[in-house]
Formats: structure tokens, C-alpha cells, sequence
């Protein structure tokens, strides 16, 4: 198979373009389709400094090597952002994501900051995992928006970028079709406005690119990353969310773009409305311990509230 623009020999087919590309050709194309998507989105409007977040693999690795190339063109600072969440499970999977993440930053010439929640905040999400009962996905997901949100108020950012990529978006859209989660649904967007309380917006500049092409533009291009996924990956959401998203591969493969129009229809048509209409400014306290924003009428936020039931915060503090 021939590449569709040179001689070369193809290296991927993309099935829903109807097209075949060499591995420059390749680069080039996705590296624009990166571009137009920014652009068409606005992601970067009004943006001068944005935090990638980086946890290793190859979505967010190779996020920051297409972000880092935009910002030689357009005018933003960048700034790459690790957490080291504390995950061991025998396989040093924090240590080694932190590494790779850092390697990344360092091999750009970036600004960067490594967070460790253990020295940060007092727990790992191992601990967390083996003291508190909801699943550890859920205690993970709520110390990765805090630690977040707090070094974009930190650092000055004006947006952070998170790896999400097109599967990952499909399987979110069907799940909350599955669940009938509105609300999920009504503020799942590329571009999401800051949380209350917060200035920072958060994008997801992969999210209309398949896992596949972001592959293999990380191994063609050579980024570094870590192939190992999270140990407690596998408990997640358990056995229906694996298969929703299997069988969502298997729906591409038999309507090539199939994953591509269910988001973009999903995030173009419907996401609209739905916020419309359910979306609600929620008012906010202010948490007693941290100071950060939290539901109104709650004293303490969430967060804190984890980091007392770990016993690292004392409530009358
Ligand atoms: Fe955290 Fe769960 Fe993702 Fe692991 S799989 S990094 S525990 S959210
Ligand atoms: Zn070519
Ligand atoms: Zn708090």
C-alpha cells in the first residue's frame, strides 16, 4: 500500500478518510488536524498560559509534543504538570509515569511541575484505595480536579489540557446514555468554563483523534512514554465498561468514523441543549480548612473531607 500523497510506503490506513499515509505524511496531517481542531473549537482564545497534564502514556505524552509544536507558531506559554498519585501495587506505576512525564518536559525545555500528593496533601491513592470504601477510581478522579485546579490558581494558568482522546470520548458519551446520566452528559465538552470558584478552563484538544492514530504518532515520532496502564485500571467501572468500549471498537471497524460521528454530533448538537437545559450554576461555600470552593452549605470540601477520613487533616483545624 502506497502513500496517498508520495511514493512512500503507506504506514497507516485511515479508514474513515479513505485514505493512506507515510509516516511523514502521516505526522503532517495529524499535526494539522490538531490545528484545526484548536481553532474550530477556541480552544486557545484568549490563552497565555496553558498547564498540560501529563501522566506518562501516550495520549497525554504526545498531547504535549503537539501542544509544545503550536506554541513555536501561536503565542503561549506552556507549562507541563505530573502527578504523582502514590500508585505502586508492586509495579512502581507513579515513580515510572513521573519519569516519563518529566523526561518529556525536560526533552522540550519546559517548565514543569511534579506534584506528589504523599508529600502535598498527606496520602497516597494506594492508601486511599485499602481506607476508603467508594472505588478508588472515584477518590482518584476527585484528588487529580483538586491538585489541578490548586497549581492553575498556583502557577497563573489560564487553561489546563487534559489527554482525553476520541475513545475515550465515545465511551463517556455511551455510558451516559447507558446510566442515563444527564447532568454527565449536559458538561461533557472539549471546553469546559471554569468550575466555580475557579478561573482555569479546561480542554481536551485529542478528543475527535482515535487512540490509534495518537499510537502511532508517538512510536513514528519516537515520544517517550510509559506502556504499562494503570494498575487498578482493570477494576474500573468493572466488566460493562470494557465491554462498552470493545464494542464500541467493534462499530468502527465495521462503519469506519462511526466513533468520530457519535462525538462530534454528540458534542455539535445535542451537548448544547442538554446544558441548556441542565445544567445549573451552582452557588459555592468556601471549604473552612482550604479555603477553596465547595458546595453551598457544605463547610468543608470534599477533598478535605477524604484528607480527614485518611486521618492526615484534623477537622478543627
Ligand atoms: Fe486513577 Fe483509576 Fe485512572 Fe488509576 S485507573 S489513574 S486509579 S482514575
Ligand atoms: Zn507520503
Ligand atoms: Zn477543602
Amino acid at each position: 500500500m502506497k502513500c496517498a500523497k508520495c511514493d512512500e510506503k503507506a504506514i497507516i490506513k485511515i479508514a474513515y478518510a479513505n485514505i493512506a499515509l507515510c509516516k511523514t505524511h502521516f505526522s503532517e496531517w495529524l499535526e494539522h488536524r490538531f490545528e484545526r481542531l484548536i481553532k474550530k473549537y477556541h480552544m486557545l482564545d484568549g490563552i497565555e498560559r496553558v498547564g498540560v497534564a501529563v501522566s506518562g502514556g501516550k495520549d497525554s505524552t504526545t498531547l504535549l509534543h503537539l501542544m509544545y509544536k503550536l506554541s513555536k507558531i501561536y503565542d503561549f506559554e506552556l507549562v507541563g504538570i505530573n502527578i504523582d498519585l502514590g500508585i505502586d501495587m508492586g509495579k512502581a506505576y507513579s515513580t515510572k509515569s513521573s519519569e516519563l512525564a518529566v523526561k518529556n518536559f525536560e526533552m522540550l525545555g519546559l517548565k514543569y511541575k511534579v506534584i506528589r500528593i504523599k508529600d502535598e496533601y498527606g496520602f497516597t491513592i494506594d492508601e486511599a484505595k485499602k481506607k476508603i470504601k467508594r472505588p478508588v477510581c472515584s477518590t482518584c478522579g476527585l484528588v487529580k480536579r483538586y491538585t489541578l485546579n490548586d497549581i492553575a490558581e498556583r502557577e497563573g494558568l489560564d487553561a489546563i489540557a487534559t489527554g482525553h482522546n476520541l475513545n475515550d470520548m465515545a465511551q463517556f458519551v455511551l455510558s451516559g446514555y447507558f446510566s442515563g446520566d444527564i447532568l454527565d452528559l449536559s458538561r461533557l465538552k472539549p471546553v469546559s468554563q471554569p468550575e466555580k470558584g475557579y478561573k482555569v478552563k479546561k480542554i481536551k484538544p485529542l478528543f475527535l483523534i482515535y487512540e490509534k492514530e495518537i499510537l502511532t504518532y508517538a512510536i513514528i515520532n519516537k515520544i517517550p512514554f510509559l506502556y504499562d496502564s494503570c494498575p487498578h485500571t482493570f477494576r474500573v467501572g468493572g466488566a460493562t465498561q470494557d465491554k462498552i468500549r470493545r464494542k464500541l471498537e467493534e462499530l468502527e471497524d465495521e462503519i469506519p468514523g462511526f466513533m468520530m460521528m457519535l462525538v462530534q454530533n454528540f458534542v455539535d448538537k445535542i451537548q448544547g441543549p442538554l446544558e441548556k437545559e441542565y445544567a445549573r450554576e451552582e452557588d459555592i461555600s468556601r471549604c473552612k480548612i482550604c479555603g477553596r470552593p465547595t458546595s453551598k452549605g457544605r463547610e468543608i470540601c470534599s477533598f478535605c473531607a477524604t484528607r480527614i477520613s485518611m486521618g492526615v487533616l484534623n477537622e478543627a483545624r
